[in-house]
Order: structure tokens, then C-alpha cells, then sequence
């Protein structure tokens, strides 16, 4: 037996596997690129729930045409220094790009303020070519096509497009809640378009930003949040335990800006409400959780989807506590004690 490196196109395929699921997830890391780049509008198209093309245009900061090599390439980025606890944006493992590109078709273009053209690149299953001179406005446009046919055993995982398509929205919708300030569109042959005007910034805008996800009556029928021990905050918003759903899928959570979907929240959650509302449904929810970075791991997962709190304890009786006590000071009891 020889022991050999991998290839390049090996190492970021394999990297691929962890990161991106399915659509859905490309989707994230795309549009989580454009708000790390400063983008105020970020627009996204699809066709076949994602799994023929997928499109995310914004207006960001751009990246300029010696750079646009590194931006493809493994653990090339901008946005970490040499201090992996001092997260702020929300990407910065420079994997995103190299491995949708290793399973993918991926054309990155853009075009930086003070530029007098726009320049892309194009990798193909790993394969890059590029950089060559393109039309462009300021920002950037990711396109990929033709998702996971350089790895057909993954290709068959993949859902119905009606089911990719769903998850799609579901991810902007989550990451919209917390970017009031961009707006957001998606479109595509496969759904019904999402439009969401900028809102603002602020608590207010937060709410309006809600609403236009989660309807007017979600703000009528939710109690507001907020709390705080030892440093940790929480605020957001609870619906009413009759405003409740079939599934957990309109319960949102954030760790300092960063959708999260983390057992530990969700599960105290879920514990909040035991009391008041029938195991088989679900509470509508808004989480905002801030505190101190150095109190939390997001390097968790590659996905960057489970944190890890310094005191999960603190966390869950922070949420546990301060839904309970805003459900009692609206005058909501358990309507059946002990009951199951
Ligand atoms: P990461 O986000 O973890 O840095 P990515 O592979 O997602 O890694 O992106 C690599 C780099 O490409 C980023 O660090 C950034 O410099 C650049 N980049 C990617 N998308 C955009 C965008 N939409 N606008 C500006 N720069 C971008
Ligand atoms: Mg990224």
C-alpha cells in the first residue's frame, strides 16, 4: 500500500458531503456570502427546486479580479484572521465555493466598486477556467448548475423539486428574519415569488420583517421577549400557545445574528411550552440569543448550524424562564395540569 495526497477536487467533494446537502444548503452559503459582502439587495432565482440552477445576485462589495481565483479555492477567505473565536461574519471556512464548484457547475462573476469591468471564473467538477472579462454591475452573481452531477451517489438523494424548492424558502426566510435591512426576492418556475422589502433596522423593523414570513397574526397573536442573566440576552417574540402549528418549522433561532437550528434552544423550546400546549404541535417562535462570542462555539458543524454554549444550563433557563413568565404575565396557565 502507498500512502497518497488527495486530490484537490477529492478533498473538496469530500468537504462537499458535510456541507452541502441539497439545494437548500447552497443557497445558504450564497446568500450568506452577499450579506457578508455588505449587499443590501440579494435576489435569487431557481429552476427545478434548485437542482438545475440556482442564482444569487447581490449588490455587496464584490471581489476584485486577482482575487477571484482564491475566492474558488480551498480555505481561501477573507473574512478570518488568526483568530477562530473571533467570528463575526457568517462564513469563514473558505469552503463554500471550492466545493459547491467540485460537485457542481459554478460560474462566480463580479464586479467591485471602482472597477471598470466585470471579471468571472467558472469551475466545473472541479475543474476551474478563468478569470475572463464579463458584463457586469457592482456586485456579485453565483450561479450553479447541474447540482452534485459530478457525484451521482448524492444525486439520487436529492428530493422531489416541490420538496427541494420548499426547503429553499424555507432558508431564506430564516436568514431574512434576521437581515431587516436587505431585501430579499426569490423566484423561479418552481414557486410562488418571495418578495421582501428592506424594512429597516431595529426592533421594530425586526417585527415587520416577521410579519411580512409570518403573517400579520403572528404579531397579534405574540408575546414579546426579553431577558437576560449572567450576560446573556434573549429577545424575540412567542406566540400564544393556541397559535400553534403542526410542525416546528416556524421556529426560528439566532445566536448573535447567525440562524441557527440548534437542539438545545429548540428543545427548551419545546420545554417552555409543555405545559400549555398538546405534545403533537408545535409554538411559533422568534429567538434573538446575544452574547459575549467567547461564551459560544459556532464552529461546530461545517453547516454552521449547531452551536455550542460555554453553559447550555444558562442558555435553556434563560428561554425556559422567560417564555413562562411572559405566558403567566399575559394571564396563559395550563389549561389541563397533568394531563397528556
Ligand atoms: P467563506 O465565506 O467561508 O469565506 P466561501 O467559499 O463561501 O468561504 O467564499 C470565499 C471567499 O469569496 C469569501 O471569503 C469572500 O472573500 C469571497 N466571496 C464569496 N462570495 C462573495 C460575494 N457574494 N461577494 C463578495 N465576496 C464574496
Ligand atoms: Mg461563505
Amino acid at each position: 500500500m502507498t500512502i497518497r495526497h488527495l486530490s484537490e477536487t477529492i478533498i473538496n467533494q469530500i468537504a462537499a458531503g458535510e456541507v452541502i446537502e441539497r439545494p437548500a444548503s447552497v443557497i445558504k452559503e450564497l446568500v450568506e456570502n452577499a450579506i457578508d459582502a455588505a449587499a443590501t439587495r440579494i435576489e435569487i432565482v431557481t429552476a427545478g427546486g434548485g437542482k438545475t440552477l440556482m442564482r444569487v445576485s447581490d449588490n455587496g462589495c464584490g471581489i476584485p479580479v486577482d482575487e477571484l481565483t482564491l475566492a474558488v479555492s480551498r480555505h481561501c477567505t477573507s473574512k478570518l484572521t488568526d483568530d477562530v473565536h473571533d467570528i463575526r461574519a457568517l462564513g469563514f471556512r473558505g469552503e463554500a465555493l471550492p466545493s459547491i464548484g467540485s460537485v457542481a457547475k459554478l460560474t462566480l462573476k463580479s464586479r467591485p466598486e471602482g472597477a471598470d469591468s466585470g471579471f468571472e471564473v467558472s469551475v466545473s467538477g472541479g475543474h476551474m477556467e478563468g478569470p475572463r472579462p464579463t458584463a457586469l454591475n457592482r456586485g456579485t452573481i453565483v450561479e450553479v448548475r447541474d447540482l452534485f452531477f459530478a457525484t451521482p451517489a448524492r444525486l439520487k438523494f436529492m428530493k422531489t423539486e416541490r420538496a427541494e424548492a420548499l426547503a429553499i424558502t424555507e432558508v431564506v426566510k430564516r436568514i431574512a428574519i434576521a437581515f431587516p435591512h436587505i431585501r430579499f426576492s426569490l423566484a423561479g418556475t418552481d414557486r410562488t415569488p418571495l418578495e421582501l422589502p428592506a424594512t429597516g433596522t431595529g426592533a421594530e423593523a425586526t417585527l415587520e420583517r416577521i410579519a411580512q414570513i409570518l403573517g400579520k397574526d403572528f404579531a397579534d397573536n405574540a408575546l414579546v421577549l426579553d431577558a437576560e442573566r449572567e450576560g446573556v440576552r434573549l429577545s424575540g417574540f412567542a406566540g400564544i400557545p393556541s397559535f400553534n402549528r403542526g410542525n416546528a418549522l416556524h421556529q426560528f433561532a439566532y445566536v448573535n445574528g447567525r440562524p441557527v437550528r440548534d437542539k438545545q434552544i429548540l428543545g427548551a423550546l419545546r420545554g417552555a411550552y409543555a405545559d400549555v400546549i398538546a405534545r403533537d404541535r408545535h409554538p411559533v417562535a422568534v429567538l434573538f440569543l446575544t452574547l459575549d462570542p467567547a461564551l459560544v462555539d459556532v464552529n461546530v458543524h461545517p453547516a454552521k448550524a449547531d452551536v455550542r454554549f460555554r453553559d447550555p444550563g444558562l442558555v435553556r433557563g434563560l428561554i425556559v424562564g422567560a417564555i413562562k413568565q411572559a405566558l403567566s404575565h399575559s394571564g396563559i396557565r395550563p389549561a389541563t395540569s397533568g394531563a397528556e
